[in-house]
């Protein structure tokens, strides 16, 4: 019995089982409410209704913003 966030179950088989959408709801989402979980990729963190880590302070750090284009540069 595992649970993955989107983006580790995404990275681990390529797609998104939505393990852990639906915990909480879109109007939780709106108010910046998200639900704590344990994700099997990712550790201790907060999912968002669709199962989206949110949390820059994950082991993945999937909230943290990323540059649009991290490998063109210079
Ligand atoms: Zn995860
Ligand atoms: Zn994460």
């Amino acid at each position: 019995m595992a649970d993955f966030c989107r983006q580790c179950s995404i990275d681990t088989f390529g797609e998104d089982y939505r393990d852990m959408a639906g915990i909480s709801k879109p109007e939780d989402t709106a108010q910046e409410l998200y639900a704590q979980v344990i994700c099997e990729g990712c550790g201790v963190t907060s999912v968002d209704h669709e199962g989206v880590c949110v949390s820059p302070a994950c082991m993945e750090k999937h909230g943290v913003k990323q540059p649009v284009n991290p490998l063109f540069i210079g």
